[in-house]
């Protein structure tokens, strides 16, 4: 069993304790803790728990019900006079806390942020709430307090809290994650079984411990409401819960790719086959990889079935961006914490050249967001190594990148398909739009054509075979040569050339260099046509000949 969230939230309410600080405590604060007794329970009551075994009573103050004893058991309440639910926040905090440092019983406070009244205004903040942070600023350095075992937590709900606060020196912040599976386990198995309300039932398909995998980037409350589905719940109602969850959570910013065949679907690439290969014998995930390519050769669907045969969800980073100051690396931080939850997991960073951008943008661009989301995403590439998360980045333009990713990814290189992959892509596709192909007619075909093709353009021109074939099922190879000839524009060769050698020259591996990955698997190698003046006799490639012929094609394409 992994570290349970919850004792990771007492954990750090401990270092607060020890180092004589208060807490804020933002993220995840509205759901159910599950504690060692298997009870879960609000944070609110968690928190006084935690509180009672160290010895302190509560007093619990929120603006809509006022403040609120919570004794030590087999004692009564405390002799305090504690402001009612009439009086205004901003009076009833200083004078709450007045009468809490006046006790010599240990009592620990708990302001819960969602009726504080205490919102994030900026500027024309009201002098009542002045007087309210300065009181919970002395509350917390005053050193009486201290020694009387006098305590502070804030808990924050939706929106912000008074920035000046997380400014106040004193306090320890405390992010409140998302459920592990052990927790989402733990409170799964007690649901199928509860001492009272309806049961949770399980499709016969699932097992408390796949459900629990399943839901992972749900909260435990939203888990609760699978007891309420009137028949038996599964994957089906997991997709379609997380799909809401999530976008409620952070927008467009994460989505979840369905789940396919795997590699059954991908035509050739011997370097990925090599990568799984790997993967599963030596039951290690690959962590970050980094396809770089030309457009259309396949980079997002080798992601998904990278993750299919690895057994794990696939999701996408999306639209980060947003106009307004500071809400990208919001939703960037908030993506992220999801991603950790639903580990393990493969996270999709499409195009991550533009994605996060570069450092050497400067300033100027977007006022520092890029740099500050690349920082964001580095701190989490390096220091998330126990977590089971596979990060798989796409990029057509590798050249482009903030040196700082090529330290922390493996740069594989996914190319042009060969002459025989590109007649099994057009086989693939054919059959999943339920049409037969003559492979052998498509290898000709395609060898005929001669230049550089892509996944994305055999796609096409097999929607247009299709269409030539009328209703017929079989595709004739007159029908496939027909859509051929009425190719008039194909990839721009120069730019796609410039493209390969790009991801080539980069790659971090030489194993992963298609036709070396063939060899190993036993495939007869395909040295693309561009590189054969660029090699060496013994067939290893001339790097300096390569970098001259980038060095020519870039100054080809910029004019
Ligand atoms: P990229 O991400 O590199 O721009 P995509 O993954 O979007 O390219 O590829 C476009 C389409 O081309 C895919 O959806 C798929 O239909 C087809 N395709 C590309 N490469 C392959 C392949 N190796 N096997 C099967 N289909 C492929």
């Amino acid at each position: 069993m992994g570290t349970r969230t919850t004792q990771r939230l007492d954990q750090h309410l401990d270092q607060a304790v020890a180092a004589g600080q208060a807490v804020v405590l933002t993220g995840n604060t509205g759901d159910l803790f599950v504690a060692d007794d298997g009870q879960p329970r609000r944070l609110p009551t968690h928190l006084a728990l935690y509180g009672r075994r160290r010895g302190r009573a509560t007093v619990t103050y929120s603006a809509g019900s006022g403040a609120r004893q919570i004794p030590l058991p087999g004692s009564g309440p405390l002799p305090l006079h504690l402001p009612g639910p009439d009086e205004p926040p901003a009076q009833a905090v200083p004078a709450l806390l007045s009468e809490v440092q006046s006790s010599t019983t240990p009592i620990q406070v708990e302001l819960d942020w969602a009726g504080l009244g205490l919102p994030d205004q900026g500027t024309g903040v009201s002098t009542d709430q002045n007087l309210a942070i300065e009181a919970i600023g002395k509350f917390v350095v005053n050193p009486a307090n201290r020694a009387n075992g006098h305590w502070l937590a804030i808990v924050e709900r939706s929106g912000t809290i008074d920035r000046r606060i997380a400014q106040l020196p004193g306090f320890h912040h405390v992010h409140v994650e998302l459920p592990d599976q052990a927790e989402r386990s733990a409170l799964i198995d007690r649901m199928t079984a509860p001492s009272t309300g309806p049961a949770l039932r399980l499709d016969s398909a699932v097992t408390v411990d796949q459900f629990a995998a399943l839901t992972g980037g749900l909260t435990l409350d939203e888990i609760t409401q699978a007891r309420y589905h009137p028949g038996p719940v599964g994957y089906a109602w997991v997709q379609g819960h997380k799909a809401s969850a999530l976008s409620r959570r952070c927008g467009d910013t994460l989505t979840v790719y369905p789940s396919g065949a795997g590699l059954a679907d991908v035509a050739g690439l011997p370097q990925i086959r090599r990568i799984i290969h790997e993967a599963r014998t030596t039951g290690r995930q690959p962590r970050r990889l980094m396809l770089a390519g030309p457009p259309g050769v396949g980079k997002t669907l080798v992601v998904r079935a990278i993750a299919d045969e690895l057994g794990i969800p696939a999701v996408a980073l999306g639209t980060v961006r947003s106009p307004w100051v500071g809400e990208s690396e919001r939703n960037l931080r908030t993506a992220l914490d999801l991603c950790q939850a639903m580990a393990p997991v493969a996270i999709h960073i499409d195009e991550i050249d533009q994605a996060v951008g570069r450092r050497q943008t400067g300033q100027s661009a977007d006022g520092g967001t890029s740099e500050r989301m690349l920082a964001d995403l580095m701190t989490f590439l390096g220091t998330n190594h126990d977590v089971p998360i596979t990060v798989i980045a796409t990029t057509n333009r590798p050249d482009l990148l903030d040196s700082a990713m090529f330290d922390r990814f493996t740069i594989v290189p996914v190319l042009h398909p060969t002459p025989d992959e590109a007649a099994e892509i057009l086989t693939i596709t054919a059959r999943q739009q339920h049409h037969a192909l003559d492979t052998k007619a498509a290898t000709d075909l395609v060898t005929r054509y001669g230049a550089l093709l892509t996944g994305r353009l055999l796609v096409d021109i097999l929607d247009r075979a299709i269409s030539f074939a009328g209703r017929g099922a079989h595709i004739e190879a007159e029908q496939l040569k027909e859509a051929f000839d009425d190719l008039l524009v194909g990839v721009d060769p120069l730019e796609h050339e410039y493209l390969a050698l790009q991801a080539i020259m980069l790659t971090t591996f030489r194993s992963h260099l298609p036709w070396e990955a063939a060899k190993v698997l036993g495939q007869r190698p395909h040295i693309p046509g561009y590189l054969r003046p660029l090699m060496n006799l013994d067939g290893s490639l001339d790097m300096s000949k390569v970098r001259a012929r980038v060095a020519q094609l870039r100054d080809h394409n910029a004019s």
